[in-house]
Formats: C-alpha cells, structure tokens, sequence
C-alpha cells in the first residue's frame, strides 16, 4: 500500500520529492518485509556495541550495528552486513543488550546502523523504547528505505513512531558528498520525527 505522500507529493513540500535510487511501492517493501528471521526477543547484530560516536548523530552517542540489507547500495562501505545467513554476526538477547547500554555513562543518545536496521524493528522498537524511558536517551536511525514509502500497517510504522530522528535512503555513489553531517549521499535527509510525523528536514 503506498504511503499517503505518494498520492500527493504536495504533503510532503518540506521534504524533496523521492529522488533517483529510491525503490518504489513493492520493491521499496521487500526491503523490510519479510523482517529478518530472528526468534523473538533477540536481535542479530553485524558489530560490537559502539559507544562515544560523534559521527551518527549529536553529541555521544552508543551505535548498535545491524546485521541484514537487501538494498546493496553501490559503494556500500558495509557490505559484509548484507547477509541474512543466520551463522553471520551475533544473535543477542534484547536483554542482554539492554544490560549493555545500561552500563554506558556520558551518552546523549543511541543511534542504529546497519545493514538495515527496519529489517529488525520488533527488537529495536523495544531497544528505543528501554533507551527513552529508562536512560533518558534520544534515538536516531538509519535506513536505506525512503520515508515516505514506508508502510504504516505493521511494525516498521511502530518503530518509526519511537524515533525521534531517522536518516533515510540509500547511499548513492553518483551523489556522494564528504561534506555532509552524518550521511554520505545528498538524497539522504536528517528527517527530526515526532509521533512518526516530519518535524523538520537537514
Ligand atoms: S542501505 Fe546502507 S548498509 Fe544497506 S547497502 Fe545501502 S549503504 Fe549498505
């Protein structure tokens, strides 16, 4: 089901129009659904745990690093993260992850990376929801999709709603710029959300 912006492009005004790269309807889909076969209540990761990042997002930041991509962006700078063979990365408890970052002092917030982070978004939306209400953090993430083609039915919609910035698109080689704050390609947007709702734009 496209997303409402797709019928009226004028809703979507602060925002560019979907530029070249992005998926559309169906394909775009497939890039989250189905999510990545994890049992419940665990999470695969394709790195350690980061902490003190300046380069994810403001101020220190803890980064959790996804395992699992399907966009295989030209240029990725991650491409052993692509895999869903369950023997690649590390299946970890959401628990166990939580433990982790309760014993982090000094961070302002966490952001995930990936891979795609929205192939994993019952197990992150509860990592988010841990790092508001309990450690006070802000959350950001990353995705390769586009926002407005989101889908809004099921549980990527209820990820993006907790999230209180998301990077979004794929990396496009063609549109590389070194200059940028905390992308790589200028068809990827700073999208600030509130409640899943553009905010505002970087
Ligand atoms: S979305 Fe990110 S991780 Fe996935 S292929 Fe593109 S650059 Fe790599």
């Amino acid at each position: 089901m496209p997303a409402k912006e797709d019928l009226d492009p004028n809703t979507v005004s602060k925002t560019r129009k979907p530029a070249d790269g992005d998926r559309t309807g169906e394909l775009q889909i497939s890039l989250c659904r189905p999510q990545l076969d994890v049992p419940d209540g665990y999470i695969r990761l394709s790195g350690d745990l980061e902490r003190d990042s300046i380069v994810n997002g403001p101020g220190l930041r803890a980064v959790l690093w996804t395992q699992g991509c399907r966009q295989h962006c030209p240029g990725c700078q991650n491409p052993e993260t692509w895999t869903e063979d369950p023997t690649v990365g590390a299946t970890v408890s959401v628990e166990k992850v939580k433990e982790e970052l309760r014993k982090l002092k000094g961070q302002s917030g966490i952001t995930f990376c990936g891979g795609e982070p929205m192939l994993q978004c019952k197990a992150l939306l509860e990592i988010a929801k841990f790092c508001h209400e309990e450690l006070g953090w802000n959350v950001w993430s990353f995705t390769g999709l586009v926002y407005e083609r989101i889908p809004r039915d099921g549980i990527e919609w209820e990820f993006i709603k907790e999230l209180d910035a998301l990077i979004d698109g794929p990396f496009i080689q063609s549109q590389r710029d070194l200059t940028l704050k905390f992308r790589g390609s200028r068809n990827q947007r700073i999208l600030h959300l509130k409640n899943g709702e553009i905010e505002s734009v970087e």
